[in-house]
């Protein structure tokens, strides 16, 4: 195999130390290199690298829920507006679990709501979302896994409650 020359003459010294130094970063070497410096940042710059890392997820998390709710802010079930951590991406057709597999990311954990809303916006913000609040948001979840809503499932146990005794009856 012959080794591609990389470089022109025509180049300046400064374009020419940038193309090798991007194909050192590229190669293992480089890699295991810029990996142990990164984690060196990291570990004598961890009360900066965990401001910069929450808003890079706030940001982020901004802007998915500013698309996915037309500017609005707002839980597309109840109108509930004003924090944002309150609000969050849910999958109109409930295909949330495959739609995450689909984007490589997990389903659970801090990071994997990030990782969905870095797939998001690297495909362009794909459709099927919508933002609810959180009460909205946990209320179709356990509505749709139990399979019945919290009025049926009221109007079902109301005659069944036999364990509750009346105070000073044994
Ligand atoms: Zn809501």
């Amino acid at each position: 195999m012959t080794k591609q020359k990389l470089t022109t003459p025509d180049m300046t010294t400064q374009e020419k130390r940038r193309i090798y130094q991007a194909r050192y970063k590229a190669s293992e070497k480089g890699k295991e290199k810029y990996r142990d410096l990164n984690k060196q940042w990291i570990d004598s710059n961890r009360e900066r690298y965990n401001e910069a890392k929450s808003e890079y997820r706030f940001k982020l998390k901004l802007a998915a829920i500013t698309h996915y709710s037309n500017g609005s802010m707002s839980c597309a079930h109840c109108g509930y507006t004003g924090n944002l951590d309150a609000l969050c991406l849910d999958h109109i057709n409930d295909d949330g679990k495959a739609h995450r597999l689909e984007l490589g990311c997990g389903s659970r954990g801090m990071s994997s709501g990030t990782t969905m809303y870095e797939r998001l916006k690297a495909l362009g913000w794909l459709p099927g979302l919508q933002v609810l609040c959180a009460n909205c948001n946990t209320i179709k979840e356990v509505t749709r896994k139990r399979g019945r809503d919290c009025e049926e499932m009221m109007a079902t146990v109301k005659d069944k409650i036999r364990w509750r005794k009346e105070p000073g009856t044994t």
